[in-house]
């Protein structure tokens, strides 16, 4: 089977954009679908041939504040059960929140690869926003924007080095 590598973070981080860049477009995503599984969108994907599955978490995003926590607190213990390698997304824009380390904290528990993607930087002359993310304690930001497609490529040879 192929490794797989699931993406997680809070709503409106970029995650669906991310997935639909690394995917290449081959899939559109459907949001707020509800029910657990039906949450979870797969997509094969691979870069320099280096083979694998990224998973999306979307849907169950848009419900209600106390709902999102827990739901999102859920999709990285997921993350971390079902994965090789998890992709921990936030929004350099607004800086660590709250949820942010929330979910840090379930991801330091394991052992496996997380990689953490520093979303919405389109001015790579602002490094400064970064600083504050080794709070997380996750090891350093990598700093991509998922619209515009910068330094994707470089957190894609990240994931496969990782795999
Ligand atoms: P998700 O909830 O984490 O899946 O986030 P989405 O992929 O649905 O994106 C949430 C919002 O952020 C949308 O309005 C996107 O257009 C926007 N967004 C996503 N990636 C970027 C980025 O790299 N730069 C900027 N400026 N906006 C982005
Ligand atoms: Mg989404």
């Amino acid at each position: 089977a192929r490794p797989i590598v699931a993406i997680v973070g809070r709503p409106n981080v970029g995650k669906s954009t991310l997935f639909n860049r690394i995917v290449g477009g081959r899939v559109a995503i459907v949001e707020g679908v509800p029910g657990v599984t039906r949450d979870r969108l797969y997509q094969d994907a691979d870069w320099n041939g280096r083979k694998f599955t990224l998973v999306d978490t979307g849907g169950l995003d848009y419900r209600e504040d106390g709902q999102i926590i827990s739901n999102v607190r859920k999709q990285a213990e997921l993350a971390i059960s079902e994965a090789d390698v998890v992709l921990f997304v936030v929004d350099a824009r607004e800086g660590p929140t709250g949820t942010d380390g929330d979910v840090a904290a379930i991801l330091r528990r394991t052992d496996k690869p997380v990689i953490l993607a520093a979303n919405k930087v389109e001015e790579f002359h602002k490094p400064n926003e970064l600083y504050e993310f080794y709070r997380l304690g996750l090891g350093d930001p990598l700093p991509v924007s998922a619209a515009q497609g910068m330094n994707t490529g470089e957190l894609l040879d990240e994931i496969v080095l990782n795999l």
